[in-house]
């Protein structure tokens, strides 16, 4: 069978772009090798982060698809590439943390790597002008940014995306500290979009506590790459 025929690029984000094809329901994501952070404050480039990246989703994305979790994955194209359902991203992103780490260490001035009793799940409303400010459910409500029912599922299906990354994460000796999802609306339905990926998660080593993803580059701690192909090579073990 013949792949999609990539047509004119419709979005290049900070680590992605996104093409139509000659289907309108799908789209091919590119994942690229840049990185950044603090608000595109820091650049670089991660070599075979891109690679890495696409096939670190791909395999999350089919483990979840297989537990009943829709995603906008279709399939694996090639190294930097998949196919994707084009979607209309809701503008909020959901954290979920199982250690405390980042955002919510410097938000409530608590040491890092503090096990939570319980999930915390915080939404950010997605804007980089505003620096991605922590909303809760009511803005979200009062300013129309998701319906209730849209809000109920993106809330649940992100607690049951933790329970099975917290799994899988646990079976290759990482903590999941914690992850961002982004969701999308596709033929009236919330799928989940975007990625799952060092870039997007913390991953910490159960034994070492070596922090295996993107704070390597945030913090200049060194091994990025290294990092990055330790990830991959136990996510396909
Ligand atoms: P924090 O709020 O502590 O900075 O981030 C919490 C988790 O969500 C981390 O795993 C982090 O990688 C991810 N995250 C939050 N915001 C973003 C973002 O804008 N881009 C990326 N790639 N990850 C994010």
């Amino acid at each position: 069978m013949q792949g999609p025929t990539k047509k004119e690029k419709i979005y290049e984000g900070k680590a992605k772009i996104l093409y139509t094809t000659d289907n309108p329901d799908y789209l091919i994501q590119y994942f690229k090798d840049d990185a950044t952070a603090f608000d595109a404050t820091k650049r670089g480039t991660i070599l075979q982060k891109g690679v890495c990246n696409n096939r670190i989703s791909t395999k999350i994305f089919g483990l979840l698809e297989s537990k009943g979790v829709p995603t906008h994955f279709v399939e694996l194209l090639n190294d930097r590439e998949m196919l994707v359902k084009k979607v209309q991203i809701v503008p909020v992103e959901v954290t979920i943390r199982n250690i405390v780490a980042g955002g919510m260490s410097k938000l409530l001035g608590l040491e890092e790597g503090i096990a939570l009793e319980s999930p915390v799940l915080e939404y950010h409303y997605k804007e980089d002008k505003l620096h991605d400010p922590l909303i809760n459910d009511y803005h979200i409500l009062a300013l129309k940014i998701a319906s209730k029912e849209e809000l109920d599922v993106i809330s649940k299906t992100s607690f049951m995306i933790n329970e099975i990354l917290k799994d899988f994460f646990t079976q290759k000796n990482l903590d999941l500290v914690d992850f961002k999802l982004e969701f999308g609306r596709c033929k009236g339905k919330i799928i989940l979009a975007d990625e799952i990926s060092p870039d997007t998660c913390r991953l910490w080593d159960k034994d070492t506590r070596q922090k295996l993803d993107k704070d390597r580059f945030r913090r200049d701690l060194g091994g990025v790459e290294d990092a990055y192909q330790e990830v991959l090579k136990r996510v396909l073990s």
